[in-house]
């Protein structure tokens, strides 16, 4: 009779894995089995469900402790801006200042930092991953891999995946590889509506338990006001922010590039800025009606600046971000070199003077197709402002790989986006920094605490006691970013060739080295 029950509850265990997916617990599947029969054992051995690779878990436990020792420390979370050491032990930032050292262990690593600036370690709230589903163009993997070369150690993935991430099953899926193959922690974002299709809502409730840290249809638009009403109040209700990808559909219809001179010259449809900033307006309207926390993404127009300006000084709970290709170059750059060089590339030639010979480039250059489009020299003259005067918190790259044969096509016909997470340091601190636009503190805030703050991540910092993600960068490094180096699937991208200053050297994770470039660091 005993016997019986142990067989009905190993039964009733191994049905639950295989049909419902549950995975019992190994200490109650061997708890019911083992009283039997040795054979009946054995056989029963094959249901074992997966264990951590122990081989993985070891690994990390030997490299988490490190000394940063010399740099100049920025923490902006901590008003901290100072030449220290930095101890990491167990993963964890264990002290900060002058007596770190003394402190660690005497066979502790060490990780000379002379020169360098040690900084909490960059978040990218806004990448393409493309898992599931196309991973022809880029995976968790190689994602990760090309974020932990430009410095990032956290990202948020988008979920405009195939099938998209509107249901809880496809974010655990991300949670897995993400924790098997991913080079830097990986957050994930869910859709708000079923199959970004813009029609009904997914189970924001259950994608809030996966553990999304925001919802947003990104590279489509929920049209519909009333949809997008909802939307705000689940999300407010889940303590979730709204990101929202701003383009109005009956107003942009087929546009390819930004509606103006370039596009009529170049004989491309028009993609109009006040396609932007109508959803942008609808946003802050919806964001002040439901009091939920709206961020537009990658803004490009000067009237979404200006906007969201007016709208923060009403206290109305609505945020934005820039990416680095929106304030670096303009819609001139699908004319081709020659007219980017001579008109809108000025500002950009003229910091890079110093520097050997600038790229060449095609008109038509499908490299130069993203959405929402380049935009007049006067947009992205209102990016920088609204960067500087806080307007705009948040850096990021909108990281969009596609493969060549997409990219290789006639420029109505290529997909949007350009890849971005190993230019984007650079590009910003060129930007930003080097103009002298922004201090390197502030820069460094849009990229840790800004992006922490919206998505209530506990990232961000070097407090004692917080995960050690730590980006050790050179901000004054000239280099060029080339199509061998990059460590992502794809390779659409512009800035092949391009002088660039700036460039991360060291990138930790949870105390674990993910990246190091050997040249300009000297590990002891
Ligand atoms: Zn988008």
């Amino acid at each position: 009779m005993r016997l019986n029950h142990l067989h009905f509850f190993a039964r009733a265990l191994k049905s639950m894995e295989r049909v419902e997916g549950i995975e019992p617990s190994y200490a109650a599947w061997k708890a019911a089995v083992l009283p039997l029969n040795y054979t009946r054992h054995q056989r029963r051995e094959s249901y074992r469900p997966n264990l951590p690779c122990q081989s993985a878990v070891a690994n990390l436990r030997a490299v988490n402790s490190l000394l940063l020792s010399g740099g100049r420390v920025l923490d902006p979370a901590n008003h901290l801006d100072t030449l220290a050491d930095v101890l990491i032990l167990n993963g964890k930032i264990a002290a900060v200042g002058n007596d770190a050292a003394a402190q660690a262990p005497s066979d502790i690593e060490k990780l000379d930092a002379n020169g360098l600036v040690v900084c909490p370690g960059l978040i990218d709230l806004h990448v393409h991953l493309r898992e599931p589903g196309q991973t022809l163009k880029e995976n968790i993997s190689t994602g990760t891999a090309a974020a932990a070369r430009g410095g990032f150690t956290s990202l948020v993935c988008m979920p405009n995946t195939s099938p998209s991430i509107d249901n809880a099953g496809t974010v655990a899926l991300i949670h897995e590889r993400a924790a098997r193959e991913g080079a830097v922690n990986l957050f994930v974002a869910g859709a708000i509506t079923k199959g970004i299709a813009g029609e009904e809502l997914a189970p924001i409730g259950g994608l809030k338990r996966a553990g999304v840290v925001a919802i947003t249809d990104d590279g489509h638009c929920v049209q519909n006001n009333e949809l997008m009403r909802r939307a705000c109040e689940y999300a407010k209700m889940f303590d979730l922010p709204v990101m929202d990808h701003c383009q109005d559909y009956s107003l942009v219809t087929s546009g390819v590039m930004h509606e103006g001179r370039w596009s009529t010259s170049l004989g491309l449809q028009g993609w109009p800025s006040a396609g932007e900033e109508m959803i942008v307006a609808r946003n802050i309207l919806l964001a002040e009606l439901t009091g939920a926390s709206v961020h537009c993404q990658h803004l490009s127009a000067a009237g979404s600046v200006a906007l969201i300006r007016e709208a923060k000084k009403r206290g109305v709970p609505v945020s934005g971000e820039a990416c680095p290709h929106h304030f670096t170059l303009t819609d001139a750059a699908i004319a081709g070199s020659e007219k980017f060089w001579a008109e809108d590339g000025k500002q950009v030639f003229s910091l890079q003077s110093s520097v050997g010979e600038l790229p060449v480039w095609p008109a038509y250059d499908t490299n130069f197709k993203m959405n929402p489009p380049l935009r007049s020299a006067r947009d992205r003259e209102a990016i920088l402002e609204g960067l500087v005067d806080g307007t705009i918190e948040i850096l990021c790259s909108d990281h969009a790989p596609h493969c060549g044969f997409e990219k290789e096509v006639e420029f109505d016909y290529a997909p949007f986006g350009i890849t971005g997470l190993e230019v984007e340091l650079a590009l910003s601190l060129m930007q930003l920094y080097h103009t002298k636009r922004l201090g390197l503190a502030d820069v460094i805030t849009k990229f840790t605490v800004a992006p922490a703050r919206l998505l209530k991540l506990a990232k961000g910092t070097l407090s004692v006691g917080a995960d050690a993600d730590v980006t050790v960068f050179d901000p004054d490094r000239d280099w060029s970013f080339e199509r061998e180096t990059t460590a992502s699937k794809s390779f659409n991208n512009p800035f092949y060739g391009w002088p660039l200053k700036g460039k991360a050297v060291a990138t930790i994770v949870k105390g674990r080295k993910v990246w190091v470039e050997q040249e300009a660091v000297a590990c002891v």
